[in-house]
């Protein structure tokens, strides 16, 4: 009679590599692997973690010294490579940059979504989508005033439903690429019409399957319209500074790669206000090009503090 254990391991890997490497320690037919993603429970909302997280690993197998080896082995190597790992100067960073955001207000509190009014109904978090789509490389304070500017006219998903592609670039016009960014929202309006009753989709995987929105945005929609923490939205500020203050295990030239990073080791609880803090001390106080150093509390530990980029000096952190 086979004795059977019921081995239930907690690892942080990817669900490949948990494949992978029980694949061959896995001893015969009568064993079977269950690998299940674990569904947390967060303060706000139901989280479904994604394939880089955690797993929850069922094996039922044979006593079998082999394979209890392996999966303590692949635990404890996950376990060190990414939950322990933190930078030594996060906390001391991050506090002192929260200190700093209630110094000035900055123009990502204002934008829509980011209010502590969080939005109630459909038309509300469109505003939040459209916000966000024509953000991407545009000015914040003009972000903010073109927003302002439409909602007076009553910009809502009939609004857009209801204008042509050339009207809604003249609409949108001066953010940067107007006329992709109307194409892009025009096609995204009728999708939502047709496919989503209306509404914005509330998973990450729907948020991306729209025209012109990538990963960035939908984990920022997500949030701010949904108040579901999915991910960590990593913008241009977040990318950057996370790079500045070496908070990625190496640098890295995509934000979806900091993201992956970041994720690996900052505590949950903390996704969410990253993206806020961060933005908001990247536009006042940390600007890529002339950051304020003098006045910083960081600059006797930042990797960077004064090596800004000056007519002298192209370094830049
Ligand atoms: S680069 Fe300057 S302003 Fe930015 S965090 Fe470092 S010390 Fe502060």
């Amino acid at each position: 009679m086979w004795n059977f254990l019921n081995i239930k391991t907690l690892a942080v890997m990817s669900l490949n590599t948990i494949k992978s490497r029980l694949r061959g320690a896995v001893p015969n037919d009568n064993t079977s692997v269950d690998i299940k993603p674990v569904i947390k429970r967060t303060r706000r909302a139901h989280l479904t973690i994604e394939d880089e997280k955690v797993y929850k690993v069922e094996v039922k197998v044979e006593p079998n010294k082999r394979i209890k080896e392996e999966i303590q082995k692949i635990s404890t190597e996950e376990i060190n490579k990414s939950e322990s790992w933190t930078p030594a100067n996060f906390n001391t960073i991050y506090d002192n940059i929260k200190t700093m955001r209630t110094w000035v207000e900055a123009p990502v509190d204002t934008m829509e979504g980011n209010t502590a009014e969080k939005p109630k109904g459909p038309n509300e978090r469109f505003l939040v989508l459209f916000s966000l789509m024509i953000s991407s490389r545009t000015k914040d304070t003009l972000n903010i005033s073109k927003m302002k500017e439409l909602k007076a006219k009553g910009l809502s998903l009939q609004y857009v439903l209801n204008k042509s592609v050339d009207e809604l670039a003249q609409e949108i016009k001066p953010v940067n690429y107007y006329n992709n960014k109307a194409k892009f929202i025009k096609k995204t309006a009728e999708i939502l019409a047709e496919k989503f009753n209306g509404d914005i989709p509330k998973t990450i995987e729907e948020l991306k399957s729209l025209p012109g929105v990538g990963p960035k945005m939908s984990y920022l929609c997500l949030q701010s319209a949904w108040n579901i923490t999915a991910g960590i939205g990593v913008d241009t500020h977040v990318h950057r500074l996370s790079n500045l203050f070496k908070w990625v295990r190496k640098p890295t030239k995509d934000p979806e790669d900091t993201r992956k990073d970041l994720q690996s080791w900052l505590p949950i609880e903390l996704w969410d206000e990253l993206n806020h803090h961060l933005v908001g001390f990247g536009q006042t106080i940390c600007s890529p090009y002339k950051p304020r150093c003098e006045e910083c509390l960081n600059n006797k530990i930042c990797p960077g503090a004064f090596k800004y980029r000056t007519k002298k000096s192209k370094e830049t952190p």
